[in-house]
Order: C-alpha cells, then structure tokens, then sequence
C-alpha cells in the first residue's frame, strides 16, 4: 500500500494540534530523537526539525522514542478522546445523542 503522508498538511495539524490527525500521523523530532501526535502539548519545533511517520512503529524503527507527554503509541486505543470538543464533527456525530 503506498500511503504517502503529505507533509504540508501533517506539519499544519502539528501547529494547530489537530486530534483529528493523532491516529493519521507521528512527527518526530530529529533534534531530540522523540516522536509526538498532532495534539501533543509540548512546543513545537522548527519545521525542518521534523519528519512525518505514519505511526510509531515506523517512527520506532527509525530510531526514535515515544513522547512521555503525549504518549502517541496509544493513539487509536482511546478512542473516545477523539469526541473531545475540538475534534472536528465526522466522527463524533454519529454516536453522541
Ligand atoms: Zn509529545
């Protein structure tokens, strides 16, 4: 499967910490060696600090390790914090009465 990550949009959901994007995208960060989601609360890097996985098994593989603060190894298995306020309505809308 060729799932390319379009790192314009991947960087943007970064800088506005997008939970829409956590279980679509991991930033790791070269500087540090730590990888992060979209919605981690820790400041951002530089842009040409960063380069885009698809999740953290790849960023794993890579080299890095996971961020302790936004711990992006469990996106996906908590699923209803993607309902919080912010997320956008596609998901949500569906099961909230
Ligand atoms: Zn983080």
């Amino acid at each position: 499967m060729d799932n390319k990550i379009d790192e314009e949009l991947a960087w943007a959901a970064f800088e506005r910490r997008d939970r829409s994007w956590d279980d679509r995208v991991i930033g790791a960060v070269t500087t540090t060696g730590i990888y992060c989601k979209p919605s981690c609360p820790a400041r951002r890097p530089k842009r040409e600090h960063v380069e885009f996985f698809l999740d953290g098994g790849a960023a794993r593989e890579a080299g890095y390790r996971p961020c302790l603060r936004c711990r992006p190894d469990e996106v996906g298995r908590r699923m209803p914090e993607r309902c919080a306020p912010a997320a956008p309505r596609s998901i949500c809308r569906r099961t909230s009465p």
